[in-house]
């Protein structure tokens, strides 16, 4: 019996259609798992975690093959960043709170330690200059708890940000927040510590803190953009491009930055492998950037440095936050590039592999725009819906579920197969 059997799974196999590619879900959940490890520091500015993430994902680029750009791995560059690399602590009336769950650390906090009373200011304690010079009088040696109301209007919240950075000058700063704490890098520091509470954590009978924060301000952090070359037939070039960079840890609290972007960059992997045994048209460029989350430092770097000819990039195909996908993709900077979107829809239409794909206008919101500024084509994919932790301790590996990570994949491999 045993003959027919493998007869008719060569015929299978035979008649296959090309698309049929094997899963790659497994090996990206490992890659996820390692870059969002506590080994990695949050890959950022703590334990030389962001270094750390650039060798691993070299040797990542090693191990499957790809080429060197220029004769080199990486693409060095430096910018400001500040960092805490010391545990943090806050008490409030004698209750200790849990970093990164109750509270937030400024990205720009400076220092600050000891015993403080609370001093409880609202808006109107701050808005005309007299009464401003008698609060910050009052202030002086204490500490400022802001009660502000909540807004998203940005001038208010540039507003905000002012009068915190000038009591900031005076005494260290605690903001009252909302239910959800957002946390980010910042590549200057103010004197004092500023601290965010969650929503409730503080009243306005609060009476006294106990703080510890130790800022360290390093003005030319030194990062790398990690380079793989997959040749391909003529002399346009692909980019595919994700930050392997995420926030680092505030203190003992670390975040993990599964989706944010171990996913991306595990989806760059996943088509490294693939491109680079099943040769492309054009030639693909994979770059993993540095300093996403400090303000897309990586990419605006690479647009200054051209190490390759850019009139000769046809398309940047940007990665971040691949790791869910109930709902589907978004295009960003889909309305500029209709042509990529089209395809990318009309793939869909065919294998249904994901349920949506959504067309979004430009946004500056990762490493793809300074390519758009350079009048570059490019568009950034991230996955919709599922799990929704963002630049939080609970971005891990553990709940992150790379629902439609195969989808993505077979997808972009379909998109880039086709380009020319
Ligand atoms: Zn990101």
């Amino acid at each position: 019996m045993r003959t027919p059997l493998f007869t008719a799974l060569f015929l299978l196999a035979a008649t296959a259609p090309a698309q049929q590619l094997p899963s790659v879900k497994e090996q990206a959940k490992r890659y996820v798992d390692t870059l969002a490890s506590p080994a990695m520091f949050g890959r950022g500015y703590v334990g030389s975690g962001d270094s750390l993430a650039a060798e691993w994902i070299a040797k990542q680029f090693d191990r499957i093959g790809l080429e060197k750009l220029n004769g080199t791995r990486f693409e060095p560059f430096s910018f400001p960043v500040n960092a805490f690399p010391d545990s943090v602590a806050l008490s409030v009336d004698g209750k200790q709170l849990t970093p990164g769950v109750d509270y937030l650390v400024d990205p720009a906090s400076g220092s600050s330690a000891g015993s403080f009373d609370l001093v409880h200011l609202t808006l109107q304690d701050l808005l005309s200059p007299e009464r401003k010079a008698m609060t910050l009088g009052v202030v002086m040696g204490h500490a400022a708890v802001l009660h502000f109301p909540p807004t998203s209007n940005p001038d208010t919240l540039a507003l905000y940000a002012a009068l915190q950075n000038e009591l900031s000058r005076y005494a260290p700063v605690i903001r009252e927040g909302g239910e959800k704490l957002t946390w980010s890098v910042a590549g200057a520091p103010v004197r004092n510590a500023v601290l965010e509470v969650r929503k409730g954590v503080l009243t306005d009978s609060s009476r006294t803190a106990d703080i510890r924060v130790v800022n360290r301000f390093t003005p030319r952090h030194e990062a790398r953009n990690v380079w793989g070359v997959a040749k391909g037939k003529g002399k346009d070039w692909l980019l595919v491009t994700a930050h392997y960079d995420h926030l680092g840890m505030m203190g003992q609290a670390l975040f993990p930055g599964a989706n944010d972007n171990a996913s991306g960059v595990a989806m760059l992997l996943s088509l490294a492998e693939h491109f680079k045994k099943n040769r492309p048209k054009l030639n693909i460029l994979f770059v993993a950037f540095a300093g996403e989350e400090a303000g897309l430092k990586g990419s605006e770097w690479f647009v200054v440095d051209r190490p390759m000819d850019m009139a000769r990039i046809k398309l940047v195909l940007n990665l971040d936050l691949n790791g869910t996908g109930e709902e589907g993709i978004t295009v960003v900077n889909a309305t500029e590039q209709k042509a990529v979107y089209d395809k990318l829809v009309a793939i869909n239409t065919k294998t249904q592999d994901l349920p949506q794909v959504k067309a979004r206008g430009a946004a500056c919101n990762s490493d793809h725009c300074p390519f758009v500024q350079k009048g570059i084509p490019a568009i950034f994919i991230y996955t919709m819906g599922g799990v929704s932790f963002y630049h939080d301790v609970n971005d891990r590996a553990e709940t992150l579920p790379l629902t439609k990570f195969d989808g993505l994949y077979r997808t972009l491999v379909a998109l880039i197969r086709g380009m020319k």
